[in-house]
């Protein structure tokens, strides 16, 4: 298997494959949340990307619809630090509402390389 460059998505979405990016739990995720991409630094030094789209499950998406990040840290037992850093950063860079997933849909399959895209300059 050769070496690929590969972007280190926090959701750990495989190809064909929806995960929630908030619990990675099993239920498929029903919608996604559009957000600035910004970076994400760990305690350990570590630093990644957090992608563009955050999926979200029924009952994840329940708790950012109400932005209730608390309860959703709470019902989901996550560590404070991981609230910290992945779920207040989104919070801040989200754009707009939800893009509701329907049935079968996997809105990945539309995506471009994202370390490839045009350069185009000067757009006006
Ligand atoms: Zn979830």
């Amino acid at each position: 298997m050769p070496d690929q460059p590969q972007i280190i998505d926090i959701g750990l979405n495989q190809p064909g494959e929806l995960l929630c990016d908030f619990c990675a739990g099993p239920t498929r995720p029903i919608c996604y949340y559009p957000a600035a991409v910004f970076r994400i630094t760990g305690p350990a030094g570590m630093d990644w990307e957090s992608g563009d789209r955050w999926y979200a499950c029924p009952r994840c998406a329940a708790f950012v619809d109400r932005d209730d990040y608390t309860g959703l840290q709470h019902a989901l037992n996550t560590p404070a630090h991981l609230v910290t850093l992945a779920w207040l950063p989104f919070r801040v860079n989200r754009q707009g509402p939800p893009v509701p997933i329907g049935p079968g849909e996997n809105p990945e399959q539309h995506r471009r390389p994202t370390n490839t895209e045009t350069g185009t300059e000067g757009d006006g």
